[in-house]
């Protein structure tokens, strides 16, 4: 299955909460969900009770979507998630957060995860000095997240950075703004990552 190019808000529509997928618009009056835009589809409106198996697979999609990954990638997270020590849905949640693509993006170096993306793989960032230009790449506590000492990185950069400061960088990240540099203090714990899903109905749902 390719990864999905269709308009974004519809995904957050679709799932009935918002998944941050549009950068600064997401934080404005004018968001789909904050205006109150209803499912997408002729049926969107008529829903009928959900089946558990239904529900379990609504939370699913609504973790997959707001980290924009594709179905076998996020399969793959949970195995390795179940096979760590610690407890399935929550390493799972850990391992997204501390994905670099996440943390380009909680540090405000590119206004959502789709352009921290592409930010990534197109070579503007360092971990702990070295290029790194693989997304979805796992990082450690004390780990250092750099923009590339160039002028169109630092440019791209500083058009987000202001905003999500102004937002509030979360707890267990430094940003160090005037050197471009972020870094990881601690691996966060499931109460400083923002409770958006259920993730033991995402366990119960690849347990069957
Ligand atoms: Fe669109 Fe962002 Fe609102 Fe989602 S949260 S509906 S992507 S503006």
């Amino acid at each position: 299955m390719g990864r999905y190019t269709g308009p974004a808000c519809k995904q957050c529509r679709r799932e009935g909460t918002k998944l941050f997928l549009k950068g600064d618009r997401c934080y404005m009056a004018k968001c789909p969900i904050e205006t109150g835009r209803p499912v997408p589809g002729m049926h969107g409106q008529r829903r009928s009770k959900m089946s558990d198996y239904a529900v379990q697979l609504r939370e699913k999609q609504k973790l997959r979507r707001m980290y924009g990954m594709q179905e076998s990638q996020f399969r793959l997270f949970f195995e390795r998630a179940q096979k760590g020590h610690g407890i399935t849905g929550e390493k799972l949640l850990q391992m997204l957060e501390m994905r670099l693509d996440n943390l380009v993006y909680r540090l405000g170096f590119a206004p959502s995860r789709r352009a921290a993306r592409q930010f990534v793989n197109h070579g503007h960032i360092r971990v702990n000095g070295r290029k790194a230009s693989i997304p979805s790449m796992i990082l450690k506590a004390d780990d250092v997240i750099t923009v590339r000492d160039s002028k169109d990185s630092r440019d791209f950069a500083t058009q987000y950075m202001e905003n999500a400061e102004s937002r509030g960088i979360a707890s267990w990240l430094k940003l160090n703004k005037e050197a471009f540099e972020g870094q990881v203090l601690q691996i966060p714990s499931r109460e400083d990552i923002a409770p958006i899903v259920n993730e033991q109905l995402i366990v119960e749902l690849y347990s069957k």
